[in-house]
């Protein structure tokens, strides 16, 4: 039970400090993954809200679809984007403010 609190107060956290985080598997309303869950600030009034968005893009190199993971090991503390067909090669970072991302591998093209 202490370990779920504390995971619990780990994503509360990381949801405030960086108002975007992969939703976890149990909070998303649909049944694919890649739901990423944002606390917005509000328009109304100083309120934020909390969203859940999936996003996608089509990948530059390959033209598959994009989705959002975590950044795991090799890109820790980071939402990233990975291509369906090449999930390894095509990654690309993710910057929610501005819905864009740049290629995170060295490419020739
Ligand atoms: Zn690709």
């Amino acid at each position: 039970m202490v370990i779920y609190v504390a995971q619990l107060f780990r994503f509360l956290g990381e949801l405030f400090d960086m108002r975007i985080v992969m939703a976890p598997t149990l909070l998303t309303p649909w049944s694919k993954d890649n739901v990423t869950l944002e606390l917005r600030p509000s328009s109304q009034d100083s309120v934020g809200e909390l969203v859940f968005a999936r996003y996608s893009y089509t990948c530059p190199l390959c033209n598959a679809s994009v989705v959002l993971f975590e950044g795991g090991k090799e890109f820790p503390g980071r939402i990233v984007g990975r291509c369906r067909r090449s999930a390894r090669e095509h990654v690309y970072s993710f910057d929610p403010a501005r819905k864009i991302g740049r290629s995170l591998r060295e490419t020739t093209i």
